[in-house]
């Protein structure tokens, strides 16, 4: 199974053009130069656009279902949830145009409206996608993958007599009064019963298997697209359609389409599908605009009868206005920066970016592989206990720890799941993981016996060491290895083990990488011939998974990644996925002052002032995390969106810092250490550098002093 997120780059762009095909369908660009025209664009090409939403719904949502993926419930439950949120903006964004244009007559006409053909002209969609999304759900919990496709093809068939072939409905009045009692229930067979869910399956269907190649998708959808716009054009002449969303070549079509832009490689960026989603909601808005503004300015014959500028005018209003509600969302985000504002110096968690994290490394995975968020050294310095909580919120049932203690007070906070001891335990603490119901990890075989003298079963995950030469038993040792499963008290969970250079690219590197991965599966299938029975396996951690996203295991024991960063900022990663920081660190200005020229500042005078100077002292030290070698010039923090240069040495509890260039910074203003500060940003990793380490060790020695404070709740 190649890597997913190689393709997204594709899904996202087309999702753009898909947005502006939409805009086109309601707003006919080639009218004014020719009818035909016009219908064949927008009545047929334009309609692969809503199929294409469906189908990227599909394939990250529903595809997990296929697989088994344990986590497929809570994100259908949290995909629900965040769909009718974004309908009910929906809804009160256009409040007064539905005001302005009718009332809906009557209690169920409203409730028509609401559950089915959405609150405005387009936002059918919200309600289309939810009920698809769950009478998909439903049939491949019940049924096999092709059963359920069966099912949504028979819809569609249905879907169609009430669409692009109501000719032949017509043409039996039996079947007529059928559908006419259908339609005073739902306004067009275009909805989520007998459209949304085919579209729905097939992206369902591509998450599980490999695209077909870049020519023969191309080749396809030309084929399939030419038979779309026949169809279209026969079925136009001869007054079939009642509605023109749906055409028998559609889903073939769409099925080559989306395979097209599968294979599409790229960055992936975090605006596009939000762009995309808001030109879709913003743009009957516009259209009211652009003929309200020309009807003010008499602009009428430019921006109204040339159908094409009319187009234009609606795209470029709408995606003026997608950006600045993306800017705006930003700007809040900043202004937040305030609201969390805690005494001396603090932490900032965003725990959205923590959820985006989770759902971008579930699309690299394969959907039966589930996360084991690393949470040890106090979730890299984000606090352990929230951030396990807010994991189990979408889905995470599995973590791993580096020691008893760290896994008791997990426990001790009501946090549930799996725990995983990654490392010693001393015997005097065997009997916590019984009490607590933690899993141990086995080290090698005398540690094995260890365990088992304790006397009662434990749970344990035995390490095998694959090429770290750390902990973990050598995999060549077969026979110890057997003597582990045999011993009576332990109750082996699974099989894992650690991969040392997974985050370099380097040939040599990669190949050893393949040694070790070999080194386990070929372990591994000797234990089971010998009658070993072994639950689980897991292999990756965060570069594990985004350099061999592939593999076939249980879980990924995801750190660094989780938190939004890479171990370094110039690190190279075959799958670049778009994590975001999920910490800030600010600490206050306390004092502000001058030095004259000639003066030295802080401790050792390694310091001495080049000429008269401000500086900013901050109340936040090396023991709140900040690194000591960022000393004297070689980090800076950002003040008023500015970057200002550490002077002399950071002490235990205070810094310096030169704002000379920097106007009105007074007492009490903040400075951002880690995060972002007006258009700039200072991430971990830029800080790792600058202080001469990694990620890692700046994150995990972060924290134990100041307060954390955490935003954007589930
Ligand atoms: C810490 C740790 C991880 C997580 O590593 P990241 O690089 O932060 O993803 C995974 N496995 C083991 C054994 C670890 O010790």
């Amino acid at each position: 199974m190649k890597a997913k997120n190689m393709r997204l780059a594709g899904l996202d762009r087309f999702r753009m053009v898909a947005a502006f095909l939409v805009v086109s369908i309601h707003t006919s660009p080639f009218l004014s130069i020719n009818g035909t025209l016009d219908f064949a664009f927008t009545r047929i090409i334009a309609r692969v656009g809503v199929p294409f939403f469906y189908m990227v719904t599909g394939y990250f949502l529903l595809g997990g279902i296929l697989s088994g993926s344990k986590e497929s419930c809570t994100a259908l439950r949290n995909f629900t949830i965040k769909t009718c949120k974004i309908y009910g903006l929906a809804i009160l964004f256009y409040l007064p145009a539905n005001l302005y244009a009718k009332q809906p007559e009557g209690f169920s006409k409203l409730l028509k409206m609401l559950f089915v053909d959405g609150m405005f002209y387009h936002l059918w969609y919200f309600p289309a996608v939810i009920l698809g999304v769950w009478v998909v759900w439903f049939l491949l919990k019940k049924l096999s993958p092709s059963c359920t496709f069966i099912i949504c093809v028979a819809l569609y068939l249905l879907g169609l007599l009430g669409d692009s072939y109501y000719g032949i409905t017509e043409a039996f009045p039996l079947l007529k009064s059928i559908y006419d009692v259908f339609f005073a229930v739902s306004a067009y067979t275009r909805n989520g019963l007998f459209y949304a869910p085919l579209f729905l399956v097939l992206g369902a269907l591509l998450s599980g298997r490999s695209p077909c190649t870049r020519k023969s998708a191309a080749l396809g959808f030309a084929l399939s697209m030419t038979a779309m716009l026949i169809e279209g054009i026969l079925l136009h002449t001869a007054g079939w359609q009642r509605h023109d969303s749906m055409y028998l070549s559609l889903p073939v079509c769409m099925w080559f389409l989306f395979q097209r832009m599968l294979t599409v490689k790229g960055n992936v960026s975090n605006r596009l599908p939000k762009l995309s989603l808001l030109i879709y909601i913003l743009h009957p808005m516009m259209i009211i605009w652009v003929r309200g503004f020309a009807k003010l300015t008499g602009l009428q014959n430019l921006l109204i009868e040339n159908s094409l500028f009319h187009y234009l005018a609606v795209c470029l209003l709408s995606v003026t206005l997608a950006v600045f509600v993306v800017m705006t969302q930003r700007f809040l985000k900043s202004k937040q920066t305030q609201r969390f504002a805690k005494g001396r110096a603090w932490i900032e968690i965003d725990l959205a970016s923590l959820r985006h994290n989770v759902s971008e490394l579930r699309t690299l995975l394969p959907t039966f592989c589930a996360l084991m968020p690393a949470v040890k050294a106090d979730a890299y310095g984000h606090g352990a206990v929230p951030i396990a909580k807010a994991l189990w919120q979408v889905g995470v049932r599995a973590f791993c720890v580096a020691c008893a203690h760290e896994a008791v007070a997990l426990r001790k906070s009501g946090v549930k799941g799996e725990l995983l001891i990654l490392g010693y335990t001393h015997p005097k603490d065997f009997p916590l993981l019984r009490r607590y119901h933690l899993t141990q990890t086995v080290l090698d075989l005398a540690y094995a016996e260890q365990l088992s003298q304790y006397g009662r079963p434990i749970k344990v995950y035995v390490k095998i060491d694959t090429g770290m030469r750390r902990i973990g038993e050598r995999s060549e040792n077969i026979e110890n290895l057997m003597k582990i499963f045999r011993y009576k008290n332990l109750i082996v969970t699974g099989v894992f083990t650690h991969l040392c250079v997974s985050d370099s690219l380097k040939p040599d590197d990669v190949a050893f990488t393949k040694l070790q991965i070999d080194r386990f599966y070929e372990t591994i299938k000797l234990l089971r011939s010998e009658g070993c029975t072994i639950p689980k396996l897991h292999i990756q951690s965060s570069y594990g998974v985004l350099n061999y996203p592939e593999l076939s295991c249980d879980y990924a024991r995801v750190g660094i990644a989780l938190y939004g960063v890479l171990s370094s900022a110039d690190d190279d990663v075959k799958c670049s996925i778009a994590l975001q920081p999920v910490l800030s660190l600010r600490a206050r200005v306390i004092l502000v002052k001058n030095v004259l020229q000639g003066e030295p500042v802080g401790y050792g005078r390694t310091f001495t002032a080049p000429s008269d100077m401000t500086i900013a002292v901050l109340s936040i030290g090396y023991a709140d995390g900040v690194p000591r070698a960022l000393s004297c010039g070689a980090g800076h923090v950002l003040l008023h969106g500015q970057p200002a240069l550490i002077v002399g040495r950071i002490c235990m509890d205070q810094m310096s810092v030169d704002i000379s260039h920097i106007a009105g910074v007074a007492p009490s203003d903040i400075a951002t250490l880690i995060g972002t500060s007006g258009q700039r940003e200072i991430t971990a990793m830029g800080m790792a550098a600058d202080a001469g380490t990694i990620t890692n060790e700046l994150l995990a020695r972060m924290g134990s002093r100041v307060e954390r404070t955490y935003y954007n709740h589930l």
